[in-house]
């Protein structure tokens, strides 16, 4: 089978640089360490940018912007909370940065970022961190293979050929 386009079901490799409405920098496969690989028509990635991708060939390249309710969504000041230092285990390791998973009201697993530490409590954020940003992609097709079937029956690539156990 050949892979000369970006279709469902094909390993995509790209090279891109992420900046955001302003033009500031936020992330680029230099700055990753090689190209960003993903799984066609499996949602790995932003929808949008998904479907600018289909049917690319090798070397193709273009630019998306994407608002930021097309991207990660708008940024919601209701996702930050402020939680007693006092609920925290270890509270003398939790740096700004860090990332947990809090159960939501209806027990659903979210992740949220530590913000700010403050004198007496930490203040979580649950949004996204592109939440509210506008992105600019600039996005060059790398290279383009057919799925193995285990790839495929995931619908995600796993890192050097390891098993994720599931
Ligand atoms: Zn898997």
């Amino acid at each position: 089978m050949s892979a000369d386009t970006v279709k469902d079901n094909h390993v995509v490799e790209i090279n891109y640089t992420l900046k955001d409405g302003e033009g500031q920098l936020i992330d680029s496969s230099d700055q990753a360490g090689g190209p960003m690989v993903y799984i066609h028509g499996h949602e790995n990635i932003l929808p949008k940018l998904e479907s600018e991708l289909a049917g690319k060939s090798v070397g193709d390249s273009f630019k998306l912007e994407l608002k930021a309710e097309d991207a990660y969504g708008e940024y919601h000041d209701q996702m930050v909370q402020t939680i007693p230092k006092t609920e925290f285990p270890d509270v003398d390791k939790i740096q700004v940065g860090m990332q947990f998973q809090v159960q939501t009201e209806s027990g659903e697993p979210i992740p949220v970022m530590v913000k700010e530490i403050q004198s007496e409590s930490i203040v979580l954020d649950g949004n996204h961190p592109l939440a509210g940003l506008d992105l600019k992609f600039d996005v060059e097709v790398a290279s383009i293979r057919v799925a193995t079937e285990d790839e495929i029956s995931h619908g995600h690539l796993h890192a050097h050929g390891e098993s994720c156990g599931h």
